[in-house]
């Protein structure tokens, strides 16, 4: 094994992450906030403890805390055998199946760095990944919704020699690759980064161009991770459901699958939040907790289905990643039965969640408090001054969870972040006398579809790509389920020949574009409205739809 040996060591240096300032590093510190321990830890504490408790099920699988902490050992064994380091960056590129969990421990184990990348990600995104990550594997499935991904690995590791690795499991996991890097000898569980390293990159959707990359370190993920867990009620006998994509901070840390195998708690996956999908598990399982975005609730307050199972388990539903509207906030409690925990966070860092046993009021109307007593959170009006506690204003934050830069993207950062480091979320919030907040709006152009975020500028800019079109314009307009749905105004060229939605969308899916990003809806115009200064008024366009 070619591991460096254990001892004392030296901070990862990777080029193109923000460091935390000295002093409020030392300060994270002695408050308690950040820890030495690195992602892997928890779990094997759990493990140790539990080894034959079930540890996660998906489908006909179902692993114990020993068996999963086994897999993932060789899996290390297996990586490092490849050459995979402390530091290298590792697309993990998976559905809701266990190996997304495997793989990223699997990383966390050796020091290597996942890149937590969504299923419904395309060409587009992973290349994107792959370059700017400077990736060295890339792991993914043969096929997904459709695509043959197996054909994007090799087209991949053609392009980009950096890559030195693609692992293609199967489409439902597993596959002789997975077996091969199963058959090494496991390694044994040790500390192999230091907690102040990078341990993941999660994705934001951003705002222009492509998608920016969230570096969190051991320190400020865990941090999340630990204050979620009593927040959210998290203990042994969590039985999880996860129904949103395995890799969105919902599902992993908040209070996710990291806060429920920290403690010794199950996980169940399912592939998506369909009550269809669901209900047989919650029932089946006897869930207790679930975190989900708000189409899935009204996918299941909607569902005569409910009627049919036995839903009793379930004793809360963790809502966030878009508004809850309060008509469907109130259906919650009497209509399932749960006690509905409302949450507002953003990859980048910062959440707030309700608490459990928080007001009737404010559990319908608020989207919580800070989780970290570190928190520092600002509320600006536009000229940049506090405003007072009830009014709306901008929201900006720093603290122990959130990250000071996206990597590799000084520009962006330029825009994102103030001088003294706080993260400018885009969010209009109020706070109320006690600290709650309530998301009232948004300042920063992006269409929040259903909890997946669309940068309306990356749309536009392959929509232009299409030689029938002279302009686009891209916009989120109202959508009863989704809460948003995008929208583009195209203008096409002189003689341009039949366009029309499907011919666009056809288009973009072709250029390796995911399919969340896709416009829903497609109007030919003749010109845009202009704002007084003459930009395009996308205000009008939405009113317009
Ligand atoms: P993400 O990084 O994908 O979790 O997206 C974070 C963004 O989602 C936030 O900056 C908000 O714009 C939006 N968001 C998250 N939770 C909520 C919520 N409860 N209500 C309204 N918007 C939300």
């Amino acid at each position: 094994m070619s591991l460096a040996p254990l001892g004392p060591r030296d901070p990862l240096v990777l080029e193109g992450f923000v460091p935390y300032p000295e002093d409020l590093a030392a300060h994270y510190r002695s408050a308690g906030y950040w820890t030495d321990q690195t992602m892997a830890e928890p779990l094997f504490e759990s493990a140790a403890r539990l080894p034959d408790k079930t540890a996660i099920v998906a489908g006909e699988t179902r692993r114990t805390y020993g068996e999963l902490t086994g897999r993932i050992l060789r899996i290390a064994a297996g990586l490092s055998d490849l050459g995979v380091r402390r530091g290298d960056r590792v697309v993990v590129h998976l559905p809701n199946i266990p190996e997304f969990v495997e793989f990223v421990y699997a990383c966390w184990e050796i020091g290597a760095v996942p890149v937590f990348a969504p299923a419904a990600h395309r060409r587009t995104e992973i290349e994107h990944f792959v370059r700017v990550a400077e990736a060295s594997a890339y792991v993914t499935v043969s096929r997904h919704d459709g695509a043959d991904l197996a054909a994007l690995a090799a087209e991949l590791k053609e392009a980009w020699p950096v890559l030195r690795h693609t692992i293609v499991l199967d489409p439902q996991g597993g596959g002789e690759a997975l077996e091969r890097l199963l058959a090494s000898e496991p390694l044994p569980h040790e500390r192999r980064a230091v907690a102040s390293d990078v341990a993941l990159l999660q994705l934001s959707g951003g705002t222009t161009g492509q998608p920016k990359m969230i570096p969190h370190t051991h320190e400020t993920y865990l941090h999340s991770v630990r204050q979620s867990i009593p927040l959210c009620g998290i203990s042994e006998s969590t039985v999880q459901l996860i129904a949103v994509p395995v890799c969105h901070s919902m599902s992993a840390r908040s209070p996710g699958f990291l806060g429920v195998l920290a403690v010794g708690g199950t996980v169940v996956l399912a592939p998506n939040g369909s009550p269809d999908s669901v209900f047989p598990l919650i029932e089946e399982h006897r869930i207790t907790q679930s975190s989900v975005v708000p189409p899935i609730v009204l996918a299941w307050l909607n569902s005569s289905l409910k009627e049919r199972y036995d839903l009793s388990s379930l004793e809360s539903l963790h809502v966030g990643g878009a508004r809850l509207s309060a008509e469907a906030a109130r259906r919650v409690r009497p209509e399932l039965d749960v006690v509905l925990q409302q949450g507002f966070g953003m990859a980048e860092g910062l959440v707030n969640y309700n608490p459990l046993d928080v007001d009737e009021e404010r559990s319908l109307t608020c989207q919580g408090r800070p989780i970290s007593p570190g928190d520092e959170l600002l509320v600006l009006d536009d000229e940049g001054n506090e405003v007072p506690r009830g009014t709306p204003g901008h929201l900006l934050t720093r603290g122990p969870t959130t990250i000071r830069g996206y990597f590799r993207a000084p520009e962006q950062n330029a825009r994102s972040f103030t001088e003294d480091g706080f993260y400018r979320t885009g969010d209009i919030v109020q706070q109320d006398e006690l600290g709650y907040l309530s998301v009232v709006g948004r300042s920063k152009d992006q269409i929040n579809r259903g909890g997946e975020k669309v940068a309306p500028e990356e749309v536009e800019n392959f929509i232009l790509g299409h030689p029938a079109v002279y302009d686009a314009s891209v916009v989120g307009v109202e959508d009863r389920l989704l809460g948003e749905r995008v929208k583009a105004y195209v203008i096409l060229r002189q003689d341009a020949g039949k366009v029309n939605l499907g011919v666009i969308r056809g288009y973009l899916r072709e250029r390796g574009l995911a399919a969340y990003k896709l416009p829903d809806a497609l109007e030919i115009v003749t010109e845009f409205p202009q704002t007084a200064i003459g930009k395009v008024s996308k205000r009008l366009q939405r009113a317009q739809a």
